[in-house]
């Protein structure tokens, strides 16, 4: 047994060696990757139900890499941001974005995800006021999406940022909302446009009576707070069927459509004779 415990711990620590090899491997790729090219922004709809349309696209980034194929962002954004990489890339992001929504119709909106390295970063102001200045883009219609993590960190700082990216006219969301830290008391401090309804309510919707509660009780605060409310993940009618009753401002999610590459979404645009 003894041995079998040394030979097992080996092949752990060589799987470990070729892991750690691995990541190296993708980080040197990346690194090159936005140079290159190969990094695109994907973009899912965000359908607005009182206005029965598409009103915004959330940009999911994407990575076209040459031998691996597409990658998708749970393999290379923690990498970024363990790197610092996610600045340069974040900063691509949020320019292409910006470039990309001002050929789009004025009523419709990019949502951009920011990660707590960038919100955290001094250069994160200037290069929001660089993108919309270059792409011409109204500041409303960039919607910055955020998550709880920063407030449990510096509240005092966390605070002043949303203020100054608000001042700039850029609308600013709490994703992934219920999962992480979220302490009601942060919603009334906190200038948020829109809360965004992480994914595991939605599920929980059919499974649970007392998920429908929590959506009410969430779209009820939210209201009380001038905040819209979008819900993610939504892949069903059924689900759709029970925001919709308990006040639920936006759907996001598959029953609508997956994210989708530029070309597919101006055919969306076309087809929906909005453009
Ligand atoms: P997120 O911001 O919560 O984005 C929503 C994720 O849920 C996306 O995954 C989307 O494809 C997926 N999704 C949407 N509708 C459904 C649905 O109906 N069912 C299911 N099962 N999934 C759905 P994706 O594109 O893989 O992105 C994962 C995460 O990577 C994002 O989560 C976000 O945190 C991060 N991310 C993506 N793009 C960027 C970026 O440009 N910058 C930063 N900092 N993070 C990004
Ligand atoms: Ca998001
Ligand atoms: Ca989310
Ligand atoms: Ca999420």
């Amino acid at each position: 047994a003894k041995n079998e415990g040394k030979g097992s711990y080996r092949f752990f620590e060589s799987a470990m060696d070729a892991e750690a090899q691995e990541r190296r491997r993708i980080e040197i790729d990346l690194h090159d990757a936005l140079a290159k090219g190969e990094l695109e922004l994907y973009f899912q709809p965000l359908f607005t139900l009182s206005q029965n349309r598409v009103t915004a696209f959330e940009a999911l980034m994407r990575w076209n890499h040459p031998t691996r194929g597409l990658v998708p962002p749970v393999n290379f954004i923690p990498l970024a941001e363990d790197t610092g990489l996610i600045i340069p890339i974040g900063e691509w992001a949020i320019r292409e974005a910006c470039r990309i929504a001002a050929q789009w119709p004025e009523h419709i909106r990019v949502a951009v995800n920011i990660s707590p390295i960038q919100f955290r970063s001094p250069a994160l102001n200037g290069i929001i006021l660089n993108a919309l200045a270059e792409s011409q883009l109204a500041p409303n219609r960039l919607e910055l999406e955020i998550t709880e993590s920063l407030f449990i960190e510096n509240v005092e700082a966390t605070l002043a940022s949303l203020h100054n990216l608000r001042g700039l006219g850029v609308r600013v969301a709490l994703d992934d909302f219920g999962t992480g830290y979220s302490s009601l008391s942060y919603l009334r401090a906190f200038p948020f446009d829109k809360i965004k309804i992480d994914r595991s309510f939605i599920v929980d919707l059919l499974a649970h009576d007392g998920a429908t509660a929590i959506i009410k009780s969430i779209t009820t605060l939210a209201e009380a707070l001038g905040m819209e409310t979008t819900a993610e993940g939504v892949e069903n009618i059924d689900q759709l069927d029970i925001l919709r009753d308990q006040g639920c401002n936006q759907i996001q999610g598959y029953y609508f459509s997956k994210p989708l590459p530029l070309g597919e979404v101006n055919k969306l645009l076309l087809g929906l004779g909005e453009d």
